[in-house]
């Protein structure tokens, strides 16, 4: 939907102004209760496969999550959470979003439980490609 990302923190941009109030600090901070038992980093950038929840509203999800640079520190409650998503706009990152979907598809009881689950499996092949997860995930 011709968003824009910050180069610099990955947050959208609107009208040349990053939307994000702590750029200057050089990335996201990410609120505690997104954290692998709470709201996952795709959900954060509202991310969904329910029905009716369109290719370019959860690729757009799919992409901030990717490109964001999230700003971590030691005594957050989700510093390692933050941590192993890797990197912004690397390999470790792309696997990281394959695994938290994977994840929700065997929550939710295998593969082909679902239409969100088929959604969520597609959505595992787009990252695949456009951004070269080498994750082993079937
Ligand atoms: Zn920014």
């Amino acid at each position: 939907m011709g968003m824009t990302l910050c180069e610099t923190c990955g947050d959208r941009v609107v009208r040349g102004v990053c939307q994000n109030k702590d750029c200057g600090k050089g990335g996201q901070i990410i609120p505690p209760s997104v954290h692998h038992l709470g709201v996952s980093i795709l959900n954060y950038y509202n991310y969904s496969a329910a029905k009716g929840v369109l290719h370019p509203t959860r690729h757009m999800a799919i992409e901030r999550a990717y490109r964001g640079v999230f700003i971590s520190q030691p005594n957050a409650p989700n510093y390692e959470y933050l941590r192993n998503l890797g990197s912004a706009a690397s390999v470790e990152r792309a696997n990281a979003l394959v695994r938290i979907l994977a994840g929700l598809i065997s929550k939710s009881g295998g593969a082909h439980a679902s239409d969100a689950n088929l959604i969520r499996l597609e959505d595992i092949n787009y990252i695949r490609e456009k951004y070269n997860a080498t994750d082993n995930l079937r």
